[in-house]
């Protein structure tokens, strides 16, 4: 598996990783119960599994209650963007709680 990350990352880019997580459930297609913003402390980021450095904008993402996960910002950028994309596809809109949108840089 990890050496299919790695390939997966180095051809399609993050944006590809992620799409691959979402749907192999490593990442969930669920709207997070909370997302807080945060300034990173060397954690892994859960979407491309490399460091977020510190000082660096990430975000905290609480999809069930104890379990929390960090991300880079433009990782749960692309997630929320994902997440969007395919529930669109597949079924009416995962609700985003508030305060969650996708700004353009
Ligand atoms: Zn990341």
């Amino acid at each position: 598996m990890g050496r299919r990350d790695e390939d997966l990352r180095h051809r399609g880019g993050l944006r590809a990783a992620i799409r691959e997580r979402l749907t192999d459930g490593t990442l969930p297609q669920a709207a997070p119960l909370r997302v807080l913003p945060a300034h990173g402390a060397g954690e892994l980021c859960a979407a491309c599994d490399d460091f977020i450095a510190g000082g660096g904008m990430e975000m905290i993402v609480e999809w069930a209650a104890h379990r929390r996960r960090c991300l880079h910002r433009i990782c749960y950028e692309i997630w929320v963007d994902e997440v969007r994309t395919s529930s669109r596809r597949e079924r009416a809109g995962v609700p985003l709680p508030d305060g969650v949108s996708l700004e353009s840089p």
